[in-house]
């Protein structure tokens, strides 16, 4: 312990060393030794308890035994497990104060706690007395997450609050080649990583918590036959549970590279194959911004909150388009049928040099796909602006209903082209 305890600082003066001077207190909070200098620190209380072990008066937890268990350190804390009993609590507690005579690190009795079970309330206060910590509850929090011997309610979990999506949400975990935006699906994502755990049961015996696992619930037995009691906690069974995604991806072959499992891979197969979409380039190849791609996508699936739709739901609305005032409104009045649109579409398309016909919304969308397959420069000049029409003709239609105005024709083709610029600027090739 001398090269924790005793040291001292010498600072270069004018390029000269000073003569060393003892420091009052230890390390600054963010010194990057500190890691190093506790792990070191921390080995000595690790021999002490590795010691305990041996001695007959001291009894493991008992589900600590056979695996030889007292203590667990992660980062900066520190975790002892012992049986409740006094002559157990009284040995540990001798070696951090042996430990803490010999560091001068000591435990903050405010912010450690001790966890009893199986005990009564006698036995508990009596324990409590010998070791002079708080009496803590599960569940907790530890690093905001919530630990918990039993499975998790839902109130416990801090969840975020769920809005009414437009499209259903598995549309936006498919791939975007099967016409979705490729967004993680976190409760298959969880499946593949709870894969892995059952991965490291089955290969991974260096580790501490598989060995547990082992020696406590699967014992001699295969994790792959072992059956689930009801004493396997909810945590192992559901990990346990796993087996069954396991065969039906087909084994770890399918799931594992080069000896390593990958959460990916397990992910992939868990999503399984759709079918592709004929307007998948209209998305992927398409360099307009995201945000017009959405609404394009939205439009594709007829998901946009136009009126036609809102009147199904009985949302108390005008159903006459507020952009013309003129007919109904709809998607395929909308793009581009309507007045104000076909103006603006008509505008755009005189610009880029492209003649427009006045087609329906599924004849345009069917254009705008033949062009996304295309790769040149007008292709990618007219695919944006298809969706950055669509983008703006949907604004100016929220502006006039939720704001009473929307821009004039000509400056929203303005606007348009003003996002497509850069690449109409940009040299041919
Ligand atoms: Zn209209």
């Amino acid at each position: 312990m001398a090269c924790v305890k005793t040291v001292s600082y010498s600072i270069l003066i004018n390029g000269r060393p000073s003569p060393p001077f003892s420091a009052k207190k230890g390390l600054r909070q963010g010194d990057p030794l500190s890691p190093y200098l506790f792990a070191l620190s921390m080995e000595y209380l690790s021999r002490d308890l590795e010691e305990l072990s041996q001695n007959p008066d001291f009894n493991f937890h008992t589900k600590c035994e056979r695996v030889h268990l007292t203590h667990l350190m992660f980062a900066d804390d520190l975790l002892l497990f012992c049986r409740a009993d006094h002559s157990s609590m009284s040995k540990i507690c001798s070696a951090i104060a042996k430990f803490s005579t010999a560091s001068g690190l000591h435990i903050s009795p405010e912010k450690s706690n001790i966890y009893l079970a199986g005990v009564n309330n006698e036995e508990a206060d009596g324990l409590i007395e010998v070791c002079n910590m708080q009496l803590g509850t599960l569940p907790f929090k530890y690093l905001g997450i919530t630990l918990s011997a039993k499975k998790l309610t839902y109130s416990q979990c801090n969840t975020i609050e769920s809005k009414k999506a437009p499209i259903a949400w598995s549309r936006f975990y498919d791939p975007k080649s099967y016409g979705g935006w490729n967004l993680v699906n976190m409760t298959l994502w969880n499946k593949a990583a709870m894969l892995k755990l059952l991965w490291a049961i089955a290969y991974k015996s260096d580790r501490l918590w598989v060995n547990w696992v082992h020696a406590y619930y699967i014992k001699r037995l295969k994790y792959t036959t072992v059956s689930i009691t009801a004493n396997t906690s909810w945590l192992l069974r559901k990990i346990i549970d796993t087996r069954e995604n396991l065969n039906l991806l087909g084994g770890w072959n399918e799931v594992s590279k080069a000896g390593k499992f990958s959460i990916k891979q397990a992910y992939k197969l868990l999503q399984g194959a759709q079918p592709s979409v004929p307007w998948k380039r209209l998305i992927c190849n398409n360099h307009a911004s995201p945000k017009s791609k959405f609404i394009v996508w939205l439009a594709i699936h007829n998901r946009l909150a136009t009126t036609d739709r809102l009147i199904k739901w009985n949302v108390p609305c005008r159903a006459t388009c507020s952009l013309c005032d003129r007919d109904d409104e709809s998607v395929q009045h909308l793009f581009f049928a309507c007045a104000y649109s076909a103006s603006i579409w008509r505008m755009v398309c005189q610009i880029i040099c492209i003649t427009s016909s006045g087609d329906t919304f599924d004849q345009e969308c069917a254009k705008a796909i033949a062009k996304a397959r295309g790769s040149t420069r007008q292709a990618r000049i007219y695919t944006m602006c298809f969706s950055e029409s669509i983008y703006a003709v949907w604004g100016q239609r929220n502006n006039k209903i939720f704001n009473g105005k929307c821009l004039d024709s000509s400056q929203v083709v303005k606007d348009i082209i003003f996002r497509v610029e850069p690449v109409l600027l940009s040299s041919a090739h």
